[in-house]
């Protein structure tokens, strides 16, 4: 960039485009955006379910462009704006978070949707060279050594917002493109709050509800990341999303269980050294890293009381009671196409927990027979990629006729 337009950059508002405004995520980050007026600029919003809050937010934010699911909402929802005196101009479909996403006007992308439906827009925003603030880990999951290819050919600059992977970026010291041994990292620790089953007796786990596994111990998020942190596969997805954003193989990531939430990772080095990051369990902080880095901003989050917290407790993760973490991290070894695999496995089998038709411990079983049924193969293109997570969701769905 030119010393000219890196300046234009500094003396404008950043424009931020946030995909999957309506969620946990979302609503984080346009709390950070909303105590930085002149910094940051709110270019485009995107919302799937929950039309009204997002009508709310294009009344706060006043976004050049709004995408919704639907085509036939486009005009009432489009009539509101209007009528609320918004020019805000209102899209619709999948094809259109990519348009918004990969636009011209846009510097920062919040890559904020779940799952796999997030897959399409992060790439074009990755295409697009933008700096992306990556949430939407199963994107990342699924399409690993493509996604990381798509970064090195277009220069985008990817900034992790998932807690873990944050702190990580900020005990690293810079990004270790040669691999972590080059700046000697012996390991990478990753910290799990446990999720709120952490102590529940393996009899019982068959038996949870869709109440217990949501009801996070630590952290207030969306329903299908709360049955993964409950399951442990959240965690599994991590060490996947860590592989592949700090070029490490999955022997140099290791897990520990820490409740209180407060490390949120660490650093292992070569020369006895341990670097941690600490903070309150509050999505605000590493957004708000992410979106000033290499700058800091406020955030809104209070400063962590370390005489409130006044121990640090860890202990290993138990695999028999949580077997999502090993059939990840055999993913990862495995690599190819088996994270998308694992993690189009793991979307059907959350679904069919969350509308009652499978029990949590089922979640496991679905995953590890479809692992075990789909061969994986190599990845090279998105059509691969889709095509191994449209084999994984039949297989998948296949196993859970068979069980339900
Ligand atoms: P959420 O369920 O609260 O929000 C999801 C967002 O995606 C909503 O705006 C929803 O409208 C949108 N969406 C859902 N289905 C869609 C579809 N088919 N097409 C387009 N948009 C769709 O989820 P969340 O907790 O905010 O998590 C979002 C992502 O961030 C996930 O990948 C999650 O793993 C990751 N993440 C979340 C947290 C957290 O604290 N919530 C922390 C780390 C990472
Ligand atoms: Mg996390």
């Amino acid at each position: 960039m030119g010393r000219r337009s890196a300046h234009a950059l500094q003396s404008r508002p950043q424009r931020v485009c946030v995909l999957g405004a309506t969620g946990s995520v979302g609503a984080s980050t346009l709390d950070v955006i909303g105590l930085h007026p002149g910094k940051y600029e709110v270019f485009a919003l995107s919302g799937y379910s929950r039309l009204a809050a997002l009508e709310k937010l294009c009344v706060r934010h006043r976004p050049q462009y709004v995408v919704i699911p639907r085509a036939e909402d486009q005009e009432s929802f489009q009539r509101r704006l209007v009528e609320a005196g918004l020019d805000t101009m209102v899209l619709a479909g999948a094809d259109s978070l990519d348009f918004v996403a990969s636009h011209q006007d846009v510097d920062t992308v919040v890559a904020a949707i779940v799952g796999s439906a997030g897959l399409s827009s992060t790439l074009s925003a990755v295409r697009a060279g933008k700096k992306i603030l990556l949430a939407n880990k199963e994107a990342l999951v699924m399409s690993g050594a493509l996604f990381m290819q798509l970064v090195r050919e277009s220069g985008a600059t990817i900034m992790p917002i998932d807690s873990e992977h944050n702190a990580i970026f900020q005990c690293l010291p810079f990004r270790p493109h040669d691999g972590l041994s080059a700046v000697g990292v012996r390991r990478i620790i990753l910290t799990a709050s446990g999720g709120p089953l952490r102590n529940t007796p393996a009899q019982l786990l068959r038996e949870v509800t869709v109440e217990q596994a949501c009801a996070h111990p630590t952290w207030s998020m969306g329903r299908k990341i709360s049955v993964d942190s409950a399951t442990l596969m959240n965690k599994g997805l991590e060490l996947i999303e860590a592989c592949w954003l700090f070029n490490a193989a999955p022997s140099k990531v290791e897990v520990v269980i820490h409740p209180q939430s407060v490390v949120h990772s660490l650093v292992d080095y070569v020369d006895g050294s341990m670097l941690a990051h600490l903070g309150n369990p509050d999505m605000r902080v590493p957004i708000s890293h992410a979106l000033a880095w290499p700058q800091r901003i406020e955030s809104g989050v209070a400063t962590l009381d370390l005489l409130k917290v006044a121990r640090l407790d860890f202990e290993s993760p138990d695999e028999d009671r949580f077997p999502c973490l090993r059939l990840a991290r055999e993913a990862a070894t495995a690599g190819g196409s088996a994270p998308a695999i694992l993690n189009a496995a793991n979307e059907v089998a959350v679904q069919a927990f969350l509308s009652g038709h499978v029990a949590f411990t089922q979640i496991a079983d679905i995953v590890d027979c479809t692992l075990q049924h789909v061969a994986e193969v190599r990845v090279r293109t998105l059509e691969q990629v889709i095509e191994a997570d449209a084999v994984a969701r039949r297989e998948a769905t296949r196993w859970l006729k068979a069980i339900s």
